[in-house]
């Protein structure tokens, strides 16, 4: 059997155990160190934001940003339908509600057009939007920030998957209140776990810095007024995203090429689609995505698990999960549809071109 084709395998720069020697050197091993700022130095330089917090995951940055918004129990939270679960579980965490809004077919991702339109019908206004920028292809952002703007919404950008995409050469994850990136196992860059939270608003990174380092007042007998979490990086890990940073703009490249073979190999099939890539938009391309009008997935799914290579269904849409059952929604089955037909295929910046050929064929011939 050969060698198994993983959805996005970590792939390391060769320089983390060297950056992980120095860290046991210093032995400042944990929590904090001189690594943990170089990390969070390179995500603001790279992305060009203005503040940047290293921390132990996505889901504990987008629940911060919560928090430090003020959301809390019995409030409102706007959020894309089509994503991850890590995109809302903080939602529960502050005892809010989650409404969820559909994607368009130009982006898959929230539609700015149902988005303005339950702002506009709404009785209670919520509190923020979490925006999932899916699977590295970016929403339309800047509609949707207007949007926000408009009806006074705090915009909270999920760039868990998304670092490296742009929209108008901007970085997403920039253009909101907060910004969200995840380091985890099989994100574009990975720390093996790991996250970071970015604001144009510096009050709102030092006050989150405090949240996440177990609000502890600055007096040396420990002195609490709020409660906080322990949610800070790791020096260890922080020297593995240096690394990681170092090759950033090569993975996205790397991972576009593969979607371009994909495309090349693919592209004559009328009954596929490939998700798209708005116009002035750069897409990070994490995970090449699909869909297929009269093939089941499943079907294509079974047949490349025979010769070892990973394939995945898009995510299910957060409105048809049991645990929402009973959450608020605006539809109009843009997600469900592409749910039911789609599947997310071997993209590791690992892969060559004739991992891919070898794929194509495969599926092309269960077609
Ligand atoms: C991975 C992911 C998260 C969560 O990030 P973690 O670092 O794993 O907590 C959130 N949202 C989306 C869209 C993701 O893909």
């Amino acid at each position: 059997m050969s060698k198994r084709l993983f959805l996005s395998a970590p792939h390391m720069s060769g320089n983390e155990l060297k950056y992980i020697e120095k860290v046991f050197q210093s032995n400042y091993i944990a929590p904090l160190g001189a690594y943990v700022d170089k990390f969070e130095e390179s995500i603001k330089a790279y992305t060009r934001s203005e503040n940047a917090l290293a921390l132990s995951s996505g889901t504990g940055a987008i629940h911060l940003a919560l928090r430090i918004l003020g959301v809390g129990a019995g409030d409102d939270v706007l959020a894309s339908t089509f994503t991850f679960i890590g995109s809302v579980n903080a939602i529960l965490y502050q005892n809010a509600n989650p409404v969820f809004i559909d994607s368009d077919k130009e982006s898959w991702n929230i539609s700015p057009k149902l988005l303005n339109k339950y702002l506009l019908t709404c009785e209670k206004k919520p509190k923020a939007l979490i925006l999932t920028h899916l699977y590295g292809m970016s929403a339309d952002i800047e509609k949707i920030k207007d949007i926000c703007t408009s009806h006074g919404v705090y915009l909270i950008e999920d760039a868990a998957e998304s670092l490296g995409a742009t929209f108008n050469k901007k970085h997403t994850g920039t253009f909101g209140d907060f910004g969200i990136y995840s380091f985890n196992g099989n994100k574009i860059l990975t720390t093996s776990g790991g996250g970071m939270l970015v604001s144009p608003n510096k009050k709102w990174i030092e006050k989150a810095k405090f949240y996440a380092t177990q609000a502890k007042e600055s007096f040396i007998h420990y002195e609490h007024n709020e409660y906080g979490y322990n949610y800070r990086m790791s020096n260890v890990l922080a020297a593995i995203g240096v690394a990681q940073m170092e090759v950033i703009e090569d993975r996205v490249l790397k991972k576009r090429e593969i979607f371009g073979w994909y495309k090349e190999f693919l592209n004559d099939i009328e009954e596929i689609t490939f998700m798209p890539e708005l116009a002035n938009s750069r897409g990070n391309r994490w995970l090449t995505a699909l869909t297929f009008d009269k093939t089941a997935y499943t079907d294509v799914m079974e047949a490349l698990e025979k010769i070892n290579v990973e394939s995945r269904p898009l995510w299910k849409p957060m409105h048809m999960q049991p645990l929402f059952q009973h959450a608020v929604s605006l539809l109009d089955g843009t997600s469900e549809t592409l749910y039911k037909n789609g599947l997310c295929l071997a993209s590791s910046t690992t892969m060559v071109k004739d991992d891919v050929k070898m794929i194509c064929e495969k599926i092309r011939s269960i077609l």
